[in-house]
């Protein structure tokens, strides 16, 4: 056995190299009781924030970016008008990023359509505001074909857990159908166009998209020689 600093040779007994004082280790013979070679270190506890804590904070924010605007509004014109509006914004934030955080285990299931809702809510906040009159006839339907694909696609993965690409080959024809219905909606609410102009396109593409998921996921032989080529 050799000194691993110097290179001294040394007895199989020593406990310290003679010359330069190392510790002799040697991983096969049984360590002598001894001090360690390092000390413990002080164990540095974590101080880890919990999630009433966090949800705490977040909370208050949100409440101080709620009111600081109605404050501002009040103040200014003696009434509650855009403040309204950003409220109502600050409180749609809240519902769509912090909510689902006051759950142990957030259904996306159920907070999809919760979100949705919450938007078109915030869609007829401005619609009313405003006096637009757009809400029944473009801002609801859209929303809805929105909540109605999203909260499908996401059940069914959550829930069937196989067959994902003819969920979401059907999603994106879906989709590209919603496009063609979002111009339609356009049109007909703002007196655009008298005809579909734009939203041919994408619908189409989004209609190429999702026939080639489904054909994918119909024919195995393809699946298995893209996965090859691909590495998916
Ligand atoms: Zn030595």
């Amino acid at each position: 056995m050799y000194c691993i600093k110097c290179g001294v040779e040394l007895a199989d007994s020593e406990k310290r190299c003679p010359l330069c004082f190392t510790r002799v280790y040697h991983p096969d013979l049984e360590m002598p009781d001894g001090d360690p070679l390092f000390p413990d270190n002080p164990v540095i506890k974590r101080h880890t924030v919990t999630r009433a804590g966090s949800l705490f904070i977040l909370t208050s924010l949100f409440l101080i970016a709620l009111v600081m605007p109605l404050i501002c509004n009040l103040s200014i014109t003696g009434e509650v008008t855009w403040g309204g509006i950003s409220a109502s914004a600050i409180v749609l934030a809240y519902i769509i990023v912090v909510l689902p955080f006051w759950f142990k285990r957030p259904n996306p299931v159920v907070f999809v359509p919760v979100d949705h809702a919450a938007a078109a809510l915030f869609l007829l906040h401005i619609d009313l505001f405003t006096d637009g009159n757009w809400f029944l006839s473009f801002a609801l339907p859209t929303v809805g074909a929105s909540c109605i694909i999203s909260t499908a696609v996401i059940a069914l993965c959550r829930y069937v857990r196989k067959g994902y690409l003819y969920i979401f080959g059907g999603a994106t024809i879906l989709s590209g159908m919603a496009i063609v219905l979002t111009e339609f909606l356009l049109n007909f609410t703002f007196d655009i166009h008298s005809r579909l102009v734009w939203s041919i396109y994408p619908c189409a593409a989004f209609l190429l998209i999702g026939l080639m998921l489904i054909i994918i996921a119909i024919n195995p032989a393809l699946r298995t020689t893209l996965e090859k080529k691909f590495f998916v």
